[in-house]
C-alpha cells in the first residue's frame, strides 16, 4: 500500500461550515468498533476506540461494539466481557446490543454463494506446503507480514485436487481510495497479496468477507480503526465492490509504540489497559489523537474531546472523500 499523492475528492467544503457539515451528515452516521476477543484492550485499541466513538459522536451518529470472533481458534471465553466492561469503565457503550460474527456465519456463507456464482470467488486445493513450493520454485519466497503471495495455482481449476478453501480473484490492477487521515492511498491486491482466502480449510469464513459484511448489514458509513488494519482496506474495497455494496469512509488512526518501537498488539504481549485510573488512561489516548489532556470527569472530558473531534482537520473536509 502507499501514498498516491495528493488526496482526490476531498475538497474543502463548500460554503458551509464544519458545523453544517456535521448536522448534515449526523442523519446517516453509523460507526463502530470491532475488538477481536482475543485478549483484553491495550492501549494502542483504546485509541482506536476513543476515536470511533469521537467520530460517531462528534457527527451525532450511532457507535455500534462488534465482536470480531470469526476466528474461533483465536478467541478466548468470556474476553468480550472484558473488552465491553474496559470501554464501559472508560464510558463508551454501544448504541445498539453487540453484534457478535459466530452467531453471522451464516451470512458470510450468502455473501460467498454469491462471490461463487459471480465468478468473483473459486476453490483452492493449497497447502501451505504447496504454494511455498511453487514459490520457491519461481524464486519468490519473501513473505508479505509472514503471509505468502499465493501463485494463482488454483485459479484454472483443480486438476483434480480436493478443494479446501475459497480465494477471491483479485485483478491485476492498482485499487485507489481515500484515507481521511492518510490522504490518497492505493494497493495492487494482486501483486501484492494475491488471490486471498474467503473460507478457510478450516471452515471458518475469512476476517476480510465477514467484516465487508458485517459492515454492510449494519449500515456503517464510517470505519474508524488503527493504521494496523489499513492494509485490509484494498482486500475489502474489492469485496464491497464485487457484492454491489457501498464503501464506507476510511480513517485510520496512528498507531500507539511500545517502549521498544514496535507497534503494541495482543499478539506480542501488549500489556492490557490499567484501568485503575480511567481517565489516565483516556488522557493517553486522547494525546495519541492529538486532543488535550482533561483534568476532572470521564464524561466531562469525553463531552470536551467530542467538540475539539469535530475541529480536527481530517473531520472538516473530508465528507465528499470517496
Ligand atoms: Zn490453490
Amino acid at each position: 500500500m502507499s501514498a498516491a499523492g495528493p488526496p482526490q475528492g476531498a475538497k474543502a467544503p463548500s460554503g458551509g461550515s464544519a458545523a453544517h457539515k456535521v448536522a448534515s451528515v449526523g442523519a446517516t452516521y453509523i460507526g463502530r468498533f470491532a475488538p477481536s476477543p482475543t485478549g483484553p484492550l491495550h492501549a494502542g485499541s483504546l485509541v482506536a476506540a476513543l476515536a470511533s466513538w469521537l467520530d460517531a459522536r462528534a457527527q451525532g451518529g450511532k457507535w455500534l461494539v462488534r465482536m470480531e470472533d470469526v476466528d474461533t481458534t483465536r478467541c478466548l471465553a468470556g474476553m468480550d466481557l472484558v473488552i465491553l466492561q474496559q470501554l464501559a469503565t472508560c464510558g463508551l457503550r454501544s448504541d445498539q446490543p453487540v453484534v457478535y460474527q459466530t452467531q453471522r456465519t451464516h451470512l458470510y456463507q450468502v455473501a460467498l454463494d454469491r462471490l461463487i456464482a459471480s465468478g468473483h470467488a473459486y476453490p483452492c486445493a493449497c497447502s501451505r506446503k504447496d504454494i511455498e513450493q511453487v514459490l520457491l520454485r519461481s524464486g519468490q519466497t519473501k513473505p508479505r507480514h509472514g503471509e505468502l503471495i499465493y501463485p494463482g495455482t488454483c485459479r484454472t481449476g483443480l486438476q483434480g485436487r480436493s478443494p479446501r478453501a475459497w480465494r477471491m480473484r483479485v485483478s491485476d490492477e492498482a485499487l485507489q481510495w481515500t484515507d481521511r487521515r492518510l490522504g490518497a492511498q492505493q494497493q495492487n491486491v494482486a501483486a501484492e497479496v494475491g488471490d486471498f482466502i474467503l473460507k478457510r480449510a478450516d471452515g471458518c469464513h475469512a476476517y476480510q468477507l465477514a467484516v465487508v459484511v458485517d459492515d454492510a448489514a449494519q449500515g456503517v458509513t464510517d470505519v474508524v480503526r488503527g493504521e494496523d488494519l489499513a492494509d485490509n482496506t484494498a482486500r475489502q474495497i474489492l469485496l464491497q465492490r464485487a457484492l454491489g455494496l457501498p464503501s464506507p469512509r476510511y480513517l485510520h488512526t496512528p498507531l500507539v509504540l511500545g517502549a521498544d518501537g514496535s507497534k503494541l498488539s495482543k499478539q506480542n504481549g501488549a500489556q492490557a489497559l490499567d484501568l485503575s485510573d480511567p481517565l489516565a488512561a483516556l488522557n493517553l489516548a486522547a494525546a495519541a489523537l492529538a486532543l488535550p489532556p482533561y483534568a476532572g470527569g470521564i464524561s466531562d472530558a469525553l463531552v470536551t474531546w467530542v467538540a475539539r473531534w469535530a475541529l480536527l482537520r481530517h473531520i472538516k473536509g473530508n465528507h465528499q472523500a470517496t
